[in-house]
């Protein structure tokens, strides 16, 4: 086959709203969605990596569509999408603006969870890479869309993105959102997919990994109960556990992480076009857990 490569580097400015797609939001901890051309009948979709990790292409409006998350470390910027087709590899650029995301401080009486014993430290280090191999997994699954629901019922008590301090020490920014629920509380698969991982961490405690397809995966934990295994197929809504605070948590509540293209993305982005009825609101949070 003749590939012919160019660099073509294009400037895609204007923010999108779509249907089945979350909010787009080009910062550090959001999401970009750039248009890539007209989807024709019999044209492939175009592949689309972010430095080496794929990123998820879909059809919207008769549109290619690539769904980028942009992690919480990205700088701010220009970065670059690579996409390949049939017939070409390009570059299309992007720009990272700045948010500013608010400090944190938390307390908690288990000081063995803030400043670790050489025991506890290595267990955590390797947990942190495994959890990184878990979180890069990917799986083509064309007809998946980027609707998620909350995965329990309760108002976010916890935003993604803040700045942590525990007991007056800086640690990794919240990468997730957390969502307030008395211990026992159902928790549901937030869209249909297959269960990539469960285990019982260091710091998240029992911890679901749920894989939705094109490396949107996402995240519970602080579980009380996990009721499924690794392998499994869920519905969109099924029950797969209980809510609890196991791990490095303050109280009881809900840890809900979403991770595309390897990191982890806001999770309000994906729920707002969603979220009605029973399945809980968003709202300013009012008190604090991790
Ligand atoms: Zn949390």
């Amino acid at each position: 086959m003749n590939v012919r490569r160019s660099l073509l580097c294009l400037l895609a400015m204007t923010p999108m709203i779509a249907l089945g797609l979350p909010l787009e939001s080009r910062v550090p901890g959001g999401v970009a969605l750039l248009p890539l051309g007209k989807a024709g009948a019999h044209r492939p979709a175009p592949r689309a990596w972010l430095d080496q990790q794929p990123v998820w292409v879909t059809r919207d409006h008769g549109e290619w569509i690539a769904v980028v998350g942009i992690g919480l470390d990205t700088p701010t910027g220009l970065h670059a999408l690579r996409v390949s087709d049939d017939a070409d590899e390009k570059s299309l650029s992007f720009d990272v603006t700045p948010k500013h995301y608010p400090e944190q401080h938390v307390t908690l009486k288990d000081m063995s969870k803030v400043r670790l014993s050489p025991e506890d430290e290595t267990r955590a280090l390797a947990e942190i890479a495994r959890i990184k191999d878990i979180r890069q997994h990917w799986r083509p699954a064309p007809d998946a869309d980027g609707r998620l629901a909350l995965p329990a019922a309760g108002r976010f008590s916890g935003r993604f993105g803040n700045r942590r301090v525990f007991n007056g020490e800086p640690r990794a920014p919240h990468s997730g959102a957390d969502i307030a629920t008395p211990r026992g509380t159902v928790v549901k698969a937030a869209a249909a997919g297959r269960v990539l991982a469960v285990d019982d961490y260091f710091f998240n405690g029992k911890t679901i990994f749920i894989d939705h397809g094109n490396g949107l995966i996402t995240l519970v934990c602080h579980l009380d109960r996990i009721d499924v295994a690794p392998g499994q197929s869920v519905l969109s809504g099924q029950e797969i556990g209980r809510s609890g605070k196991s791990g490095r948590a303050s109280g009881p509540h809900l840890h809900w992480s979403v991770y595309l293209n390897g990191v982890a993305v806001d999770p309000a982005l994906w729920v707002r076009q969603t979220t009605t009825g029973s399945s809980g609101k968003i709202r300013t949070p009012s008190t604090r857990r991790l």
